[in-house]
């Protein structure tokens, strides 16, 4: 019988997460005070987040301890399984081993539990009593709500109106969860305020959620922001993922060819990909691919360049590349991963050379994730369908090529919470969106003026 899973027992979890800053062949550019044009201090960023996290964030050790408290809450569900995508391959018919990283199996349904529990932690030791953020569809709201209630504090999330009305249930495990739901644009926020009074059918979008998060907890000292994605201690906390992977694909023999992940905000990718820059940095020969969808090509088509992470302006400028602070996703487009900016360390990464990024439309993802689900059961979140097309088209190369691959992906969620969005695409409602060129026009207006880096 072939090996379909690799398992970890609990006493073989890492202990630490890995942290790329400290192996980055030239040094991300730094985020810069708007006012100033300076890089921002730590005490700029005190009023929003607690600061062991500030301090995380600029951290160039290489390794950091995982706190034990974090390390319990890990072992509810992690190590997760490595599984080998052996009927999937069959259906391919190419010359590829594909193996995925189980991280639908937390209680929240991806891996966003990774780093909610470790920002919830430090934000406890810290002493922050509430925190807020934004979410989208609502799976980073749902995990952060769980992290918070594990560790005592309160929870309010600005969750982006239109998935508010339309996807109930993820507001529904917030509410189980403990925390408070508000539909964003808010009245609560001068920035909600703003916004409502341009148009009161607002259907919201993750950069306008994320102004009123920040400037909740900027009026409140005993409040503390905290955002899934984008930042340099999220992409830390995910390299749990990949370091599990390297320790199972160890374990069997094997090493991977390519490693992909889908990338909203580049979290659950570099989370998967950094133990793998890594040794790519140091000679390895190893192809590491970032998923993203054609109506958000943040990585593919968006400049590299120094842009706020909120409508409102109220986050420090990051180096990044992004689609304008300013841009509202198309509301047909029934997928996550609509954030307009790029995890400043992947974008750095990108422009290396030592990631790269390839784009696909809604159709060919939701076939992927049908095939999928139609092949080794689990139906996967309209963002893990981004890089299991992507694997498609990988093993459709390795064919062509005549050449063997071992593919490694994270399997970053699973889709039983998003089975509208099936839905609407079996009953043949969506289209394959590009992102008009205007759109990269009115990118580039929004950062017009803003430092280069
Ligand atoms: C949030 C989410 C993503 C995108 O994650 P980023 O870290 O923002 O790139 C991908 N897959 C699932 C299932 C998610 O919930």
């Amino acid at each position: 019988m072939e090996q379909m899973k690799v398992i970890l027992s609990d006493s073989e979890i890492p202990r630490q997460w890995y942290n790329v800053l400290a192996d980055l062949p030239t040094p991300l550019k730094p985020p810069l005070h708007p006012a100033t044009g300076e890089p921002v201090k730590p005490e700029d960023l005190a009023p929003i987040f607690p600061m062991n996290l500030i301090e995380q964030e600029v951290s160039t050790d290489r390794w950091i301890d995982i706190p034990e408290p974090v390390l319990e809450k890990y072992l509810l569900w992690r190590p997760t399984p490595l599984c080998r995508a052996r009927n999937f391959e069959r259906l391919l018919n190419a010359p590829v081993r594909i193996y995925y990283k189980h991280e639908g199996t937390s209680p929240a349904g991806s891996h966003k539990p990774n780093t909610a529990i470790a920002q919830a932690y430090y934000n406890k030791v810290f002493g922050t009593k509430r925190i807020s953020t934004e979410t989208g569809a609502g799976q980073w709201g749902s995990a952060l709500s769980m992290a918070c209630q594990m560790f005592g504090l309160a929870c309010r999330v600005f969750m982006v109106r239109v998935s508010y009305d339309q996807k109930p249930y993820r507001r529904i495990m917030m509410h189980t969860w403990g925390a408070e739901c508000i539909p964003s644009p808010s009245e609560l926020t001068e920035a909600g305020r703003m916004v409502l009074k341009q148009n009161p059918d607002s259907p919201g979008s993750l950069g306008i959620a994320i102004s009123e998060a920040i400037e909740d907890v900027v009026s409140d000292p005993e409040a503390r922001y905290s955002l899934g994605s984008v930042l340099n201690h999220v992409l830390l906390h995910q390299t749990i993922i990949g370091l599990e992977a390297e320790l199972q694909m160890k374990m069997i023999g094997e090493y991977p060819d390519v490693v992909m992940g889908c990338a909203g905000g580049g979290s659950n990718f570099g989370g998967i990909a950094l133990p793998f820059v890594r040794d790519k940095i140091y000679g390895k020969q190893v192809t590491i691919v970032g998923a993203e969808p054609t109506s958000c090509p943040t990585m593919t088509r968006g400049p590299f360049a120094y842009d706020f992470g909120d409508l409102a302006k109220k986050t420090p400028l990051l180096a990044m590349h992004t689609l304008g602070h300013d841009f509202v996703p198309a509301p047909i487009h029934a997928g996550g991963l609509r954030y307009h900016g790029m995890a400043p360390i992947i974008s750095h990464l990108v422009r290396e050379g030592l990631v790269e990024a390839r784009a696909y439309n809604q159709l060919e993802t939701f076939e992927a994730g049908i095939n999928w689900a139609r092949t080794e059961g689990f139906i996967p979140a309209p963002e893990t369908d981004h890089v299991i097309a992507a694997v498609v088209d990988e093993a459709r190369r390795a064919k062509e090529e005549g050449k063997e691959k071992v593919i490694l992906f994270s399997w970053s969620g699973h889709g039983l919470v998003d089975l509208a969005s099936y839905e609407a695409y079996l009953s043949g409602k969506l289209q394959p969106y590009e992102l008009p060129e205007e759109e990269i026009e009115r990118a580039l207006k929004a950062i017009e003026g803003f430092p280069k880096p």
